[in-house]
C-alpha cells in the first residue's frame, strides 16, 4: 500500500515517524551543536535568552520563551511595549504574570554598571536593580536548591576542597597511589589558588545552607553574595583547565574509592556555571537600562501577556509497507540502499520503544498529546507584528523547531530568529500561522525538512560539518541584510 500523499506533506506525522531516529540523534548530542543568530553579540537577543531563563521557576521540564511587541501611536498615551511570553504547555497559574519580569526603564541609569552591587549601597538605581536581583533569588529559590544539591555536588566540592587542606597526599595511607597523585597535584596549587577555593568551599557551605532555609530576604541577600564568590572562582577556575582535570579526576576517584557509584564523570566547572547562572543571567537584565534597543522601549507603558498553548490530540495510525513508502518517499538513503525487512523492521521498533505503543493488527495506532513549542508558538503570534526579530528562550530550540524557524524566513523573508538548537528532535506539533497561504508555504517547507531530517540522520555525517555549513549560509545572509536588521534593532 503506498503512504497516502496527504501523510508525506503533514509535517507533524513526518515529526510522529522521525522519533524512530532518536537514538542515533542522542548519541550524537553534542553541547556545541547550535545554530546561532546571525548576530549573537546583538545585546537584547542576550537580554531576552536571559529574561526566559530567569522565569523558569519549575524543577523540571519547563520551557519559556519571550518576545517583545513594540506599539507605536502618535498619541503618547497609546505607546506601549509588550513583553510575550509562552511556555510548552499552558501556565497552570498566573505565576508569570504575579512575577512582573524585570524591565522596568530608568531614566538617570548609569553608564556602565558595576559587576557586584554591595546590597544597601551605590546610587538609587543600582539600589532598585539588587532589589531586583533579590526578588528574582527568592522567585527561583527551588530551583537554584535543586542546582545547588543534585546529586551531592555541592558536597563533592567541599569534601575535595577539604581534602586538599588536610593530611598531606603521601600520608593518606586510606587512598590508593593514584588517589595518592592526583591530591598531591591538587595540593601543590598556588597559594592564591588556595585561598580561592578555601573562599569557594566557605561559599558554597553557606549558600547550601541558606537555600535549606525559607527564602527571606535576608537569606536571599547571603545567597546572592556566596552565587558571586562561586562566579568569580568558575571564572577563574576556567583558565586554569589542568587544575581543573585533575581536580575532577580526583573527585572521581575519591567517590569510587568510597563505594559511591559514579555514573557521570564529575565535572565541577559545569556545576559551579549551573549554581551561578542565574547572577550571569540577571548581570544580563541589568543592562537594559544601558541596552539601545530595549531601555527606549521599555521606558514606556510595559505590559505583560501570557499565551495560552492547549495540546491538540491528535492520532496516527502506521503499517510497515506504509512506513517503508514514507522512508523512500522521504529519501532516506538507508532504505533505499537496503530494502531488507531488517531495517524496516528495526525502524518500525525504535518507533514503537518511541511511542511506548505496541503493534496491533499489523498497525502502530498512537494518540498524540503535544503542545507546539513554545519558540513556535510566540513566532507565529509575533507574525506581522511590530516585534523585536528575536525571541528568547530558556533553553535551545529542537531539532524541528530550527527547520520551522528556517522555513518562516524563507517564506515570509523576515529575519526571525532565536538563539539556536541542539539539533535534536522530540513530540512537535506545528504551529498555525493565521495567514492561510503563508502558513501552507511554510507547512510544505518544514515537511521537506522534516523528511530531509531523515536523510540526514542516518547517514554517517559530522554534525559539525552541517553546522559550520549553516553558519556560512547564515553570514552570507547575515551580510546582506546587515542593513535592514542593524537600523531596525541594535
Ligand atoms: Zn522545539
Amino acid at each position: 500500500m503506498a503512504a497516502p500523499s496527504d501523510k508525506l506533506a503533514d509535517p507533524n506525522f513526518l515529526a510522529f515517524v522521525a522519533r524512530g531516529l532518536n537514538d542515533e540523534k542522542h548519541e550524537r548530542r553534542s553541547e556545541g551543536l547550535s545554530f546561532d543568530p546571525p548576530n549573537p553579540s546583538q545585546r537584547h537577543a542576550a537580554i531576552l535568552d536571559s529574561l526566559a531563563f530567569l522565569l523558569v521557576s519549575q524543577l523540571e521540564k519547563q520551557i519559556i520563551a519571550v518576545g517583545v511587541v513594540v506599539i507605536e501611536d502618535p498619541d503618547p498615551a497609546k505607546v506601549e511595549t509588550q513583553i510575550i511570553v509562552a511556555e510548552n504547555k499552558t501556565p497552570l497559574d498566573a505565576s508569570i504574570q504575579k512575577q512582573q519580569p524585570p524591565v522596568a526603564g530608568k531614566r538617570d541609569s548609569p553608564p556602565h554598571l558595576r559587576p557586584h552591587i554591595v546590597y544597601g549601597t551605590g546610587s538609587p538605581v543600582e539600589r532598585e536593580l539588587v532589589d531586583l536581583e533579590i526578588a528574582l533569588i527568592t522567585y527561583s529559590w527551588p530551583k537554584l536548591k535543586q542546582r545547588m544539591m543534585k546529586n551531592k555536588r555541592h558536597l563533592n566540592f567541599i569534601d575535595v576542597v577539604a581534602d586538599v587542606y588536610g593530611v598531606l597526599a603521601q600520608e593518606r595511607i586510606d587512598l590508593d597511589s593514584e588517589g595518592r597523585d592526583l591530591l598531591d597535584t591538587l595540593q601543590k596549587s598556588s597559594a592564591s589558588e588556595r585561598d580561592l577555593l578555601q573562599e569557594m568551599t566557605a561559599a558554597a557551605r553557606e549558600a547550601a545552607e541558606a537555600l535549606q532555609r525559607t527564602p527571606t530576604r535576608l537569606n536571599a541577600v547571603e545567597l546572592r553574595t556566596n552565587l558571586q564568590v562561586l562566579l568569580i572562582g568558575r571564572n577563574t577556575l576556567q583558565k586554569h583547565t589542568s587544575l581543573v582535570d585533575v581536580w575532577d579526576q580526583y573527585t572521581r576517584h575519591r567517590l569510587l574509592q568510597k563505594g559511591a557509584q559514579v555514573r557521570k564523570k564529575p565535572d565541577v566547572l559545569r556545576w559551579l556555571s549551573k549554581v551561578s547562572s542565574i547572577r550571569e543571567h540577571y548581570l544580563h537584565i541589568a543592562q537594559i537600562p544601558i541596552s539601545p534597543t530595549l531601555s527606549g522601549l521599555l521606558l514606556r507603558g510595559v505590559k505583560v501577556i501570557v499565551l495560552k498553548n492547549p495540546p491538540p490530540v491528535r492520532k496516527f495510525s502506521l503499517d510497515r509497507d506504509e512506513l517503508e513508502n514514507i522512508l523512500v518517499s522521504a529519501g532516506c538513503e538507508f532504505i533505499a540502499k537496503d530494502k531488507s525487512e531488517k531495517s524496516i523492521e528495526k525502524f518500525l521498533d525504535k518507533l514503537v520503544v518511541a511511542h511506548g505503543k505496541k503493534v496491533t493488527d499489523g498497525k502502530l495506532d498512537v494518540s498524540i498529546t503535544v503542545p507546539v513549542h513554545c519558540e513556535c508558538l510566540l513566532l507565529v503570534h509575533l507574525h506581522q507584528q511590530p516585534a523585536v526579530p528575536y525571541i528568547g528562550v530558556s533553553k535551545l530550540s529542537c531539532g524541528f523547531c530550527r527547520m520551522y524557524f528556517a522555513a518562516y524566513r524563507e517564506v515570509t523573508r523576515v529575519e526571525f530568529y532565536a538563539r539556536g538548537s541542539h539539533g535534536q528532535t522530540g513530540p512537535w506539533t506545528l504551529p498555525v500561522l493565521g495567514d492561510a497561504t503563508l502558513s501552507l508555504e511554510i507547512r510544505q517547507k518544514s515537511s521537506q525538512s522534516t523528511a530531509a531530517s531523515g536523510e540526514v540522520a542516518q547517514e554517517d555525517e559530522n554534525p559539525l560539518d552541517l553546522v559550520r555549513q549553516e553558519r556560512e549560509n547564515v553570514r552570507a545572509e547575515k551580510f546582506r541584510s546587515a542593513d535592514r536588521v542593524e537600523t531596525s534593532f541594535v
